[in-house]
């Protein structure tokens, strides 16, 4: 049975929506080069590295990674994850309000959540690192 969801991304509620446009102004702020040239239907540059994560933008404007096959079960959202630079104090705010939404949720569980959204880029802008786990006060 064809999976309905294929191709598509969920409809957003409003807070995700809010996200998005935070992200997206991020990856505006970040990632100019890159989506300028993605958007121009040019390959990322070199030195960047972005495109062994076969990145595109989709039709809001966000610069997404393409997962591999193996992940063709999951959600569209998941097999596309956004693409968001490391140690920026927006990616860490990610990483504390997810951690509180899970009820202080552990690094791995708190991590594997981020990972069904964005792909958090290491320092050498390859591939996806741990986000680092922002201890709150409880
Ligand atoms: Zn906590």
């Amino acid at each position: 049975m064809p999976n309905l969801n294929e191709g598509k991304e969920r409809p957003l509620d409003e807070e995700h929506y809010a996200a998005l446009r935070l992200v997206k102004l991020l990856q505006q702020q970040q990632f100019s080069q890159e989506l300028e040239r993605l958007t121009a239907g040019r390959l990322v540059h070199e030195r960047l590295r972005l495109r062994q994560l076969n990145p595109f933008v989709d039709e809001r404007g966000l610069i997404r990674s393409r997962r591999p096959a193996q992940s063709q079960a999951v959600d569209w959202e998941t097999r596309h994850p956004i693409l968001l630079p490391p140690l920026h104090q927006l990616v860490r705010d990610l990483v504390r309000e997810k951690h509180r939404k899970l009820g202080h949720a552990g690094k791995t569980n708190t991590r594997n959540h981020l990972a069904q959204y964005y792909h958090i880029l290491g320092p050498r802008q390859q591939q996806s690192v741990r986000p680092a786990h922002h201890l709150c006060r409880h």
